[in-house]
C-alpha cells in the first residue's frame, strides 16, 4: 500500500510551509492517490499538518468514497453558490489565511491562484514545484515495479511490430498498429502518442506520424511507450528496412556508443550534466556535435517528462538512488534522416540498472 501520509509530510517539511496546495494532475495523484480531472470547476487539495483537506465541487464528493485514505476534510461547493465561499471557508477553518503555502506554479492556474488571494489577501504563496519533484524523483519499489512492467510490455509490442513492417506502409498506419499491440500486451493505453518517422522525417526530433509511406533502406524512428499502474515507458528505437545508406549506418553506431557511454556514467552522486557530457563527447568526437540538438534525457515517472533528473549541461545536481530517467542521444541530418536510441534507466546504490532490455540493433521487415 502506498503511504500517502508519509509522502504528504515529506513534501510539507521539505518545502518548509504550513500547507502545500495542489490542483488535479500528477502531483495530486502522487501525494493523495486521488484522480480528478482539471476542469472549469476548481478542485484544490490542502496538505497541512492534519493531513488532507479538499475544496471540491459537490458533484465530485461521491468519488471520495473510493479514496484509500478514508475521510479527508471537505469544503464542497455547488454550481449555484460558486467556489469563492469554499476557498474562504477552507483557508479560514484550516487557519491558513495569514500563513505560508507552497504551490506548483507550473500547474496551478491563474484562476485558482487569484481565488486564493481574493479569499485571503494575507496569504503568503511560495513556489514548491522543486520540492514536489524532488520527492517524486526518488521512486519507491512499487513505482519501479510498475515502470518495469510498462517497459516489458512495450518491448513485447515492438518485437511483434517489427517483422510486420513493409515498404509502402504509412507512418500513421504503423503508429496505429503499435498502439493496438501495446493494448494487446496489457498496456493501459499509450503513455503518449507514438512518434513514427520514416526517411528524412526521422531528422525531426518531435515530428508526428504522417501519411508518408515507408521506403526500402530508409530509417524508421519509433519513439513510444505503454503504461502500467499509471506509470509509463519511454523507448526509442531506429530500425532500417533493408540496408541503410552508409552515413546513416555510421551515425547509428555513434549514437549507440553515445548511449552506452551515458549509461556507464550514471551512478549515485554523479552530477546530472556529466551524463549529458558523456554522450555528447562521443558524438562530438565523431564530428556530429552540431547534429545532437537536444538534452540527453529527462526524468520518467507518473509523467513521461519529469523535470528531475534533467540530463543537460549546467545541471550540477547529483543523481540519487531510485531516480528514473531516459538516456536518449540522437543525431539528426536534415534532409537525410536521424537516429535516436532511448533507454530507461534507474540509478542504483552502486551504478545504474537499465530497464530496457531490447538491443539497439533490431531487424525489421521480413
Ligand atoms: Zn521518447
Ligand atoms: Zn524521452
Amino acid at each position: 500500500m502506498t503511504d500517502f501520509a508519509k509522502r504528504q509530510a515529506g513534501v510539507r517539511e521539505r518545502a518548509g510551509v504550513d500547507a502545500v496546495l495542489l490542483v488535479p494532475g500528477a502531483n495530486l495523484r502522487y501525494f493523495t492517490g486521488l484522480e480528478f480531472g482539471l476542469s472549469e470547476r476548481p478542485i484544490l487539495a490542502f496538505l497541512d499538518a492534519e493531513g488532507l483537506a479538499l475544496v471540491l465541487p459537490e458533484l465530485e464528493v461521491p468519488q471520495l468514497e473510493a479514496h484509500p485514505e478514508g475521510s479527508p476534510r471537505v469544503f464542497s461547493w455547488s454550481d449555484e453558490a460558486g467556489y469563492a465561499g469554499a476557498f474562504r471557508a477552507a483557508l479560514t477553518q484550516l487557519g491558513l489565511t495569514d500563513r505560508t503555502v507552497g504551490i506548483d506554479s507550473m500547474t496551478m492556474r491563474a484562476g485558482e491562484y487569484l481565488a486564493l488571494l481574493e479569499a485571503a489577501p494575507g496569504l503568503q504563496v511560495r513556489r514548491a514545484e522543486g520540492d514536489l519533484m524532488a520527492i517524486r524523483a526518488r521512486k519507491e519499489p512499487g513505482e519501479l515495479d510498475a515502470i518495469h512492467e510498462a517497459v516489458a510490455l512495450s518491448e513485447r509490442a515492438l518485437r511483434r511490430l517489427l517483422p510486420e513492417l513493409r515498404a509502402g506502409q504509412s507512418e500513421q498506419e504503423i503508429a496505429a498498429r503499435l498502439s493496438d499491440l501495446l493494448k494487446a500486451e496489457g498496456s493501459e493505453g499509450d503513455a503518449f502518442a507514438p512518434l513514427v518517422q520514416s526517411g528524412p522525417n526521422s531528422a525531426l526530433p518531435h515530428g508526428g506520424p504522417s501519411a508518408r509511406p515507408l521506403g526500402a533502406g530508409e530509417p524508421l524512428l519509433i519513439d513510444f511507450g505503454g503504461r502500467k499502474g499509471g506509470y509509463p515507458a519511454d523507448i526509442t528505437r531506429t530500425v532500417f528496412l533493408g540496408n541503410p545508406q552508409s552515413e546513416l549506418a555510421r551515425i547509428f553506431e555513434v549514437v549507440s556508443e553515445a548511449n552506452r557511454a551515458a549509461v556507464a556514467a550514471v551512478g549515485p552522486g554523479v552530477a546530472m550534466q556529466e551524463i549529458d557530457r558523456a554522450a555528447r563527447r562521443v558524438i562530438t568526437a565523431a564530428g556530429y556535435g552540431e547534429a545532437f540538438i537536444h538534452r540527453t534525457g529527462h526524468g520518467l515517472g507518473l509523467e513521461v517528462h519529469e523535470s528531475v533528473p534533467q540530463l543537460a549541461e549546467g545541471v550540477t545536481t547529483p543523481l540519487e538512488p531510485g531516480m528514473v530517467m531516459t538516456i536518449e542521444p540522437g543525431i539528426y541530418l536534415p534532409g537525410v534522416g536521424g537516429v535516436r536510441l532511448e533507454d530507461d534507466v534507474v540509478v542504483s546504490e552502486t551504478g545504474a540498472e537499465v530497464l530496457t532490455r531490447l538491443p539497439h540493433r533490431l531487424p525489421a521487415g521480413q
